[in-house]
Parts: structure tokens; C-alpha cells; sequence
């Protein structure tokens, strides 16, 4: 008999919600992670009393209740609504594109001027059946947002041209007619409080971890000491790259704490301009609602991903998604293995369908309608 039923690789959302319903099961399982931390892309560090969202702003949002639920097993939520702004060529924009957006760029302020205004622009510059991300946004909401607030900022995020990148990653952002702010369209949104780590230590409670500990490092090891592997790390690395390596896009968080209360009034403050390396500040004390003496603030630079580098995002356009295929064919040859999260799904998953995807996943394990 082995010593574990699962050895976990990830302590991230999926690897955590999975560890907790094995367990709960009557399951034995070791979670590792190579950071020196758990909870992968959530974990949050105390600085100045404020919870520091380490790897990028996390807003947690769902029309799920059942996902809802759950979440709410581990903590409190606030009522944080998360409401970016936008800088370019020196003018502040409410995002997502609605009618403060549209009052700002164009003095508009009836929908039905606005509605008028963007047909004309879909009209001249919109595509039929979009096939990237450019012909994308022009189609949803014409040049002049294009290229006031999308155009740069998604060329510097991706490192590509808008038009070698899929279409879907800008349907994420709503388009309204009203003047509301909210950049989620999902019926529950907030954050923890107390930031995520409550959530992560919750799920991991009382199950064996170990962190600063590479599965790749030790491989033999630790296929041998459980029945089964939950991966979710890299899909690429696991079978050796051998149809290739796929892409990701990485970043660079820099991180400093301002002796000010307030720096920015906002939590997120995105820039535009290609002339401007970071994509967004974080103040992250505006996520709790803050009150502390001082703040902290974060600039995301995007970046090459390289193998010394975190693997943040997937580049999903036609060359990875095909070479993903081939990987993901292979893994399921491999039943005591079973790939999840953002790396080996190779995903653009947000937390909730991080989570869905797990509970799926353990429903599957266990036989449970
Ligand atoms: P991860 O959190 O990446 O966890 C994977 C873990 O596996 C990592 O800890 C890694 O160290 C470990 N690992 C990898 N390889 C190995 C190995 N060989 N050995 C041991 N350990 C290994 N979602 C939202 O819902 N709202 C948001 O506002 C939001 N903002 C985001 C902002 C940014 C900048 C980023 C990058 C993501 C954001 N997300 C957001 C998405 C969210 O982070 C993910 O959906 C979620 O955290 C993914 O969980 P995961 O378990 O799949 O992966
Ligand atoms: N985007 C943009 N301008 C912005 C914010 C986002 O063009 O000010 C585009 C960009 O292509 C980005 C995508 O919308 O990659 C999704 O943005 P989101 O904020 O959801 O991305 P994430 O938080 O996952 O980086």
C-alpha cells in the first residue's frame, strides 16, 4: 500500500479545493508546491496591516451560488465592487466601456446619442464574424474606445499585435449603457476578509503540505508514494515538452510602500499608453476598505515568459491551442494522473472556474452525481 491515496503538485485553488474534498472523503494526501508559499496566484502577504494581493489584483466574482457558497464556507466576504480607471494620453476613464466612459470620450450623455454613435463606428470599422481580438473590439465597441483604451494596453499586456490574439479575451469586459462602473456582470463579487490565505488555510487545513518542493526535482520519488496524481502545474513540462513548448505570457510585480494614506483612490488603476511599461497599479488597502497609516502599492509589468520566470497566463491562439490538444490527448491515456487549473488545463480560468473545474473534477473521482 502506498503512503498517500493523492499526491497533490499545486498548492493553488484547484490543487487546495481538491486536497479538502479528498480528505473529507477519507482520503490521505501531500500537497507540494516549489514556491515557498501555499496557495499559488491568491496568496496575499501582510504588509503595513494591508493584505498585499502578491501576484496581481484578485477580485473574486460568480454568478454561481453553489460556487458562492462555497467560498463562503472559508470566510467573509465584503461588498468590494471592483470599478478600474483608466489613464490614456492623460485623461482618467471609468471602466468597463459604459456611459461614464462614453460621457468622458465623447461628452455624450444620453444612451441613445452613445448607442448612435458607436453603430456608426461598428458600421465603418466592424467585421461581420471577428476573428481576433482587434476585429473583435471594433465590432463590439468601434475605433474610438479601441483604440483609446484597448489597443495599447492588450499589445503591451500580450506582447502580440491585437490582431494575432483570439478574440474571446475581450469579450470578458462588459459593455453597458448605463452609468455603472462595475467591471463584473456576476450577481455575487467581493473579497475576503482578511484576504485569500483565509481561504487557502482553510481548505488545507490539517492536510499534509510541503512547499519549496519541485515534483520535477524528485520525480520518482513521487510517483511512487501515492495512487494517484493531481497536476497542476505546467502540462508541457510533464511530458517533457515533447510536442513542443507551449506559450505563456509572465509579469513583473514591483512592490513598494508609500508613506501617504492614500496614493491613488482606487484599488486599480489601469495605464493605456504603450510609452508606459506597467499595465496597472494596485493600491491594495482600497480592496478592505482600509484605514491604515500608510499604503502599498504594486505595478504589473508584463513580460516574456521564460523558464526562470512564473508562467501567469496562457496565450490560447490557434499554434498553442493545437499543441495543447496533442498534450491533453496524451494525459488522458493516463488515468492515475489528472490535470487541472490554469497551467495544465492551459486555461484563461478565473478563480470561480478554477474551483467548478475542481469540484467537477472530484465529483468524476469519487462517482458522485
Ligand atoms: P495556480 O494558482 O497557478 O497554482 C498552481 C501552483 O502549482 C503554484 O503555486 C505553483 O507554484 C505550483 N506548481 C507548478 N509547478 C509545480 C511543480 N513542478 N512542483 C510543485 N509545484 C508546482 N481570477 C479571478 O477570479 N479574479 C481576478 O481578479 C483575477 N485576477 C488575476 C490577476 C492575475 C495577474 C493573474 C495571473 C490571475 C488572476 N486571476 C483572477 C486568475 C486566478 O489567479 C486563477 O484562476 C487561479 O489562481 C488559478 O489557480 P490554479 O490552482 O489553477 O493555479
Ligand atoms: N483590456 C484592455 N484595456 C483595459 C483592460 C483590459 O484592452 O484597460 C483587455 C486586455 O486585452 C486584457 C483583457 O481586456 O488582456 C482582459 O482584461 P482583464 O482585466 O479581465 O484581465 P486580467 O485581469 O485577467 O489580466
Amino acid at each position: 500500500m502506498k503512503k498517500y491515496d493523492y499526491l497533490i503538485v499545486g498548492s493553488g485553488l484547484f490543487g487546495s479545493v481538491f486536497a479538502h474534498e479528498a480528505t473529507k472523503r477519507g482520503k490521505k494526501c501531500l500537497v507540494i508546491d516549489k514556491r515557498n508559499h501555499i496557495g499559488g496566484n491568491v496568496f496575499c502577504e501582510n504588509i503595513e496591516g494591508i493584505n498585499v494581493h502578491k501576484y496581481g489584483a484578485h477580485i473574486f466574482h460568480t454568478n454561481d451560488k453553489n460556487i458562492w457558497d462555497y467560498v463562503n464556507q472559508f470566510a467573509e466576504f465584503n461588498n468590494y465592487i471592483n470599478s478600474p480607471l483608466s489613464f490614456s494620453k492623460g485623461k482618467l476613464y471609468n471602466l468597463p466601456f459604459n456611459m461614464n466612459t462614453f460621457y468622458q470620450l465623447w461628452n455624450l450623455s444620453k444612451p441613445e446619442d452613445v448607442k448612435r454613435k458607436i453603430e456608426q463606428q461598428i458600421r465603418e470599422h466592424g467585421f461581420e464574424n471577428p476573428k481576433n481580438l482587434e476585429e473583435q473590439a471594433l465590432s463590439l465597441v468601434g475605433k474610438d474606445i479601441y483604440e483609446t483604451l484597448i489597443k495599447e494596453y492588450t499589445e503591451k499586456q500580450w506582447g502580440r499585435k491585437a490582431s494575432e490574439l483570439p478574440a474571446f479575451i475581450i469579450k470578458r469586459l462588459p459593455v453597458r449603457f448605463t452609468f455603472d462602473n462595475n467591471y463584473f456582470n456576476d450577481k455575487y463579487q467581493g473579497i475576503p476578509i482578511g484576504g485569500y490565505n483565509k481561504i487557502i488555510n482553510g481548505l488545507l487545513k490539517n492536510i499534509e503540505t510541503q512547499v519549496e518542493t519541485d515534483f520535477f526535482e524528485n520525480r520518482n520519488y513521487f510517483e511512487s508514494i501515492a495512487d494517484k496524481i493531481i497536476f497542476t502545474g505546467k502540462i508541457d513540462a510533464f511530458f517533457d515538452y515533447r510536442f513542443g513548448k507551449l506559450e505563456y505570457r509572465s509579469l513583473k510585480f514591483e512592490t513598494e510602500t508609500i508613506n501617504s494614506d492614500n496614493f491613488q483612490g482606487n484599488a486599480v488603476v489601469n495605464y493605456n499608453d504603450s510609452d508606459v511599461p506597467y499595465t496597472r497599479i494596485i493600491e491594495h488597502k482600497h480592496f478592505e476598505f482600509g484605514k491604515q497609516e500608510k499604503t502599498v502599492i504594486t505595478k504589473e509589468y508584463p513580460e516574456n515568459w521564460t523558464e526562470e520566470k512564473e508562467p501567469y497566463y496562457p496565450v490560447n491562439d490557434d499554434k498553442n491551442n493545437t499543441i495543447y490538444q496533442e498534450y491533453k490527448k496524451l494525459s488522458e491515456k493516463i488515468p492515475n494522473v489528472i490535470f487541472g487549473g490554469r497551467l495544465a488545463e492551459y486555461k484563461y480560468y478565473d478563480m470561480h472556474q478554477i474551483i467548478a473545474s475542481a469540484l467537477t473534477s472530484v465529483k468524476k473521482e469519487f462517482h458522485e452525481r
